[in-house]
């Protein structure tokens, strides 16, 4: 999918446009707004392919995965002008691996007397909420939030429970009443609804999971097929220039670029060093992203786990998610083979970033089988591992007043900050798109007044 151009010649032509720093669904939805609203827009791409998180790699042995986001709404698909690509899916869910068993996620936890007493304990009399273990355990009572929410936030942010913000638990939770419409809705039609995919849009029946033919990373097409012509990849944005409060210049390569405002889709940890002439985003240094390792394992038959991912909520595991994306897409793997996606929380540099594939292969079946013994027999072999320093923003309680003032705006005239890594939220792709459509309308606003 590579429309765009290799060189920056973009930009030469354009008087004072607004720079877009990075070519993900964020940027590439910025630009096609901002193009829409009549604004020249400048996108620059780091890398060598458009797309960033949201890449789908497929094999000659007929195996396909993506690098992130594999779930994605038939709403976004249809906004994004992909719905004629792309397949509905029938079926979705998620279990949990507990002590030698597996609950079907959310009912059949709940389904359980131990939790069910604790949580109605917890309702009766709920306890001070100082942190996301607090919440856990108010909102799901002390037994779950110790056996598998808290062990479960500590693995995949790689911080105590304690320390990680309140605001970690809402973003988790889907009502009890919407889940059991949904799930009641999904079994009606026959498709796969989703659920806690969108908090900018309703969640109804009408909206359900959809896989592009190809891959994730085929959605971007007919933005790209718009914008391309605005991209150049291999672009760094080296400096952003702040000249009494406001954004004037972007640095791309060594060459300046006057510009009339910025838009970063970068990580935010980041801006502090990119943005020359303030030194209002310093604070954003302190912000951390948990780095993930993602390791692909290849099984002889189908549906192997209990439902399409499973959380494992075992701190003796080197993974706490497995993700069977056949169970619900059967074409990413050949005829009677299945990909297993386990997920391991690291950090940059330590015993599992710095391991060979062959031992992050061995470590990830030998943990499978302490669950499923069975399944060692139909192993076939490793697939593609991939590693990102940037997959989770980590929501610490020690940075969550400067997080929400940041979440509001820069506080740099003329600079916005989108996507999941830009807004330092949990975001889908769905909610990128709908928050960016919205941001460019400040920032049309902000390039008006500034003409
Ligand atoms: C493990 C995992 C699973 C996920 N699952 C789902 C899912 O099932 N469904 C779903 O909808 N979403 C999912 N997501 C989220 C989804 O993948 C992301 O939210 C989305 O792809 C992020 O898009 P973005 O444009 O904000 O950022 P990115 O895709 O990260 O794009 C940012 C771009 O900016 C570029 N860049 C950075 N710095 C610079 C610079 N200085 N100069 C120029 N370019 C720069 C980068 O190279 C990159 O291409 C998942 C994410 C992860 C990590």
């Amino acid at each position: 999918m590579n429309i765009a151009v290799k060189a920056p010649a973009v930009w030469r032509r354009l008087a004072r446009p607004v720079a877009v720093i990075g070519a993900g669904i964020a940027g590439l939805t910025a630009a096609a707004e901002l193009e829409r609203r009549g604004l020249q827009a400048a996108v620059f791409e780091t890398g060598r392919a458009v797309g960033g998180m949201a890449a789908s790699f497929k094999d000659a042995d007929g195996y396909s995965y993506d690098f992130g986001a594999h779930f994605v709404s038939n709403r976004l698909a249809r906004a994004l002008g992909a719905e004629d690509i792309s397949h509905t899916v029938g079926h979705y869910g998620e279990a949990v691996a507990l002590r030698g068993r597996s609950y079907a996620y959310p009912f059949g936890l709940a389904a359980s007397p131990r939790y069910a007493a604790s949580a109605l304990a917890a309702r009766l009399k709920p306890g001070s909420v100082e942190s996301a273990a607090d919440w856990f355990r108010n909102a799901y009572g002390a037994a779950l939030a110790e056996d598998v929410a808290i062990p479960l936030a500590e693995a995949w942010s790689g911080a105590p429970a304690s320390e990680l913000s309140p605001a970690v638990g809402q973003k988790l939770s889907a009502g009890v009443l919407k889940t059991l419409y949904l799930k009641a809705a999904s079994r009606l039609t026959g498709r796969a609804v989703c659920n806690g995919y969108s908090h900018e849009m309703p969640e109804s029946a009408a909206v359900y999971h959809v896989y592009p033919e190809g891959g994730v990373s085929r959605l971007l097409e007919p933005t790209l097929k718009r914008v391309g012509h605005r991209v150049a990849l291999e672009s760094r944005v080296e400096r952003i220039f702040v000249e009494g409060g406001r954004v004037v210049a972007v640095r791309v390569n060594g060459r300046e670029v006057g510009v009339s405002a910025a838009v970063s889709t970068a990580p935010v940890h980041v801006l502090p060093r990119l943005v020359e002439g303030t030194d209002k985003l310093d604070e954003l240094a302190r912000f951390r992203y948990r780095p993930m390792i993602f390791v692909n394992l290849r099984f002889e038959g189908r549906n192997l786990l209990p439902d399409t991912m499973l959380w494992v909520p075992d701190r003796s595991q080197p993974f706490f998610r497995v993700t069977e994306a056949p169970f619900s897409m059967p074409w990413l793997a050949p005829e009677g083979r299945t990909q297993l996606t386990f997920d391991i929380g690291c950090e940059v540099g330590d015993a599992h970033w710095s391991m060979s594939d062959e031992d992050l292969a061995r470590i990830c079946l030998d943990g499978l089988c302490r669950i499923y013994p069975h399944l060692r027999a139909r192993y076939i072999g490793a697939g593609g591992m991939l590693k990102t320093p940037f997959a989770y923003p980590v929501y610490l309680s020690r940075y969550e007043r400067r997080r929400q003032e940041f979440a509001r705006e820069t506080g740099v005239a003329g600079l916005y900050s989108i996507g999941r890594n830009g807004e330092f939220a949990h975001l889908l792709m769905e909610d990128i798109y709908w928050r960016t459509l919205k941001r460019m309308q400040q920032v049309a606003d902000y390039v008006g007044q500034d003409a």
